[in-house]
């Protein structure tokens, strides 16, 4: 038994409770007590602990280009081919250091739980690896070796435009040649207690119409979350227009992938008919806020999701920066830019977007300070220059609207302490590790 006596926790609606002790064994919460003075034993967690922060959407290796497109007016498209230019590059070696590391800097940002969009399968050419799993076995160490639980988005990906074009260049590396080879395949990746798998459709584009239904039976006869790819880009609505006459909201709708185990990632261009379609399914939406401003994709409808029904979480996706702070914060911030009004969603439900919703998503009992929960932890500094003052008022708010990730003194997953004031336990030097895994991709 391990007991954590935190300064603040959030466990539920808009504020912070004070002095709440956390008990754990094993990897879960075991009892939850506020108002209480601290037991000797007890390891002090002095600041804001929330559950663990969980990424809903990550591409990893997209983080060797950080810095290297932002500065000009590349289109999406562009940008599109630099980050194919990388995936070209990658084997299992380099991209189990490049994992390491950048899961590493999730760990430092508080993220304890992290879904991983991966679709770079096969060696170059599409030839498979002599264990066809190898790129997702580099990821899922990279990511038990730092520390972050794990979803593995096994994504099938079979063609390269929504007319079904064959993949080509470096596109052969994410195709297994139908949906019954990705399953077979996915079927035997290794899983353990903080490695998940799970399905995901790249897109209306990348997956045929009539392979749908076969991924999604798949994945929800395992009970499997499944990720797709939606309306990032207004190009993707058109071409689903002029190819199945429908927008990729009703398409996905019509072919049984909508519901409240799948997650939409982006949603930024939808109308009303496609938002009363995922939010009466319940399907979970996944914003991925600076990575939509960076790309100029657009601001999706948050609001109108979540109050359809819609789950919100976030995603730092192409990994412009990893601060799931910053994008729960732009989550509203957008809103107000776009309205003219303040307020649209309640610092509780941007809290949840940060942790539960997320956990939801990706498949895990966590995201949440309570009894039986796992026990993933984030706890926030109160005495940064950023954060200072925040005990003088409402601390949640504070950190939500103010905070970021270099505030995160302690990271907890599974309850192991994997981030100590501020350092890794495991990994002494992220930025070193990060700066040769990028060099050795790009030289
Ligand atoms: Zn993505």
């Amino acid at each position: 038994m391990t007991r954590y006596f935190c300064e603040y926790a959030w466990l539920e609606g808009d504020h912070a409770t004070r002095e709440v002790l956390i008990e754990t064994s094993g990897d879960r919460i075991v009892d939850v007590t506020a108002g209480l003075p601290s037991p000797k034993d007890a390891i002090a967690l002095p600041g804001l602990t929330l559950p663990g922060f969980v990424n809903s959407h990550s591409h990893v290796f997209h983080r060797t280009i950080r810095g290297r497109t932002q500065g000009d007016a590349a289109s999406f498209w562009s940008w599109r081919d630099t980050m194919y230019a990388v995936a070209g590059r990658l084997d299992p070696d380099s991209l189990y250091g490049l994992a390491r590391a950048t899961y590493a800097e999730m760990a430092l940002a508080g993220i304890t739980c992290v879904g991983e969009f991966h679709y770079l399968h096969h060696g170059p050419g599409g030839v498979s690896y002599e264990d066809p799993n190898a790129m997702s076995h580099a990821i899922t160490s990279a990511a038990n070796d730092a520390g972050v639980r794990i979803t593995l988005l096994d994504t099938c990906y079979l063609q390269s435009d929504i007319d079904g074009g064959e993949t080509e260049g470096v596109q052969r590396r994410f195709d297994d040649g139908g949906w019954d080879a990705w399953s077979t395949r996915l079927s035997s990746l290794k899983t353990s207690a903080t490695v998940k798998a799970a399905a995901a459709i790249h897109s209306v584009r990348a997956v045929p119409r009539h392979a749908m239904k076969p991924i999604t039976d798949y994945a929800r006869s395992r009970a499997m979350p499944l990720h797709v790819h939606l309306s990032e880009q207004p190009a993707e609505n058109q071409a689903c227009q002029s190819t199945h006459g429908t927008s990729p909201t009703t398409l996905l709708s019509e072919e049984g992938v909508l519901g409240p185990s799948t997650t939409a990632v982006h949603a930024t261009h939808l109308d009303k008919a496609d938002i009363h379609l995922l939010g009466s399914s319940s399907t979970s939406v996944s914003m991925c806020v600076t990575t939509e401003r960076d790309l100029a994709d657009g601001i999706g409808p948050a609001v109108s999701l979540a109050q359809a029904g819609s789950p919100l979480c976030v995603g730092s996706d192409a990994h412009m920066v990893i601060d799931l702070l910053e994008e729960v914060r732009g989550v509203e911030l957008n809103q107000r830019l776009i309205s003219g009004r303040r307020g649209h969603l309640s610092v509780g439900v941007l809290a949840r977007t940060l942790t539960e919703h997320g956990s939801r998503s990706l498949g895990w009992d966590a995201g949440e300070i309570a009894k039986g929960r796992l026990a993933d932890l984030v706890t926030i500094r109160l005495d940064s220059p950023r954060t200072a003052g925040a005990r003088l008022a409402d601390p949640l708010t504070h950190v939500i609207f103010a905070a970021t990730n270099a505030d995160v003194s302690h990271t907890i997953v599974g309850g192991d302490v994997v981030v100590e004031d501020g350092s890794h336990r495991a990994i002494e030097n992220v930025g070193a590790e990060l700066e040769r895994a990028i060099a050795d991709l790009l030289t």
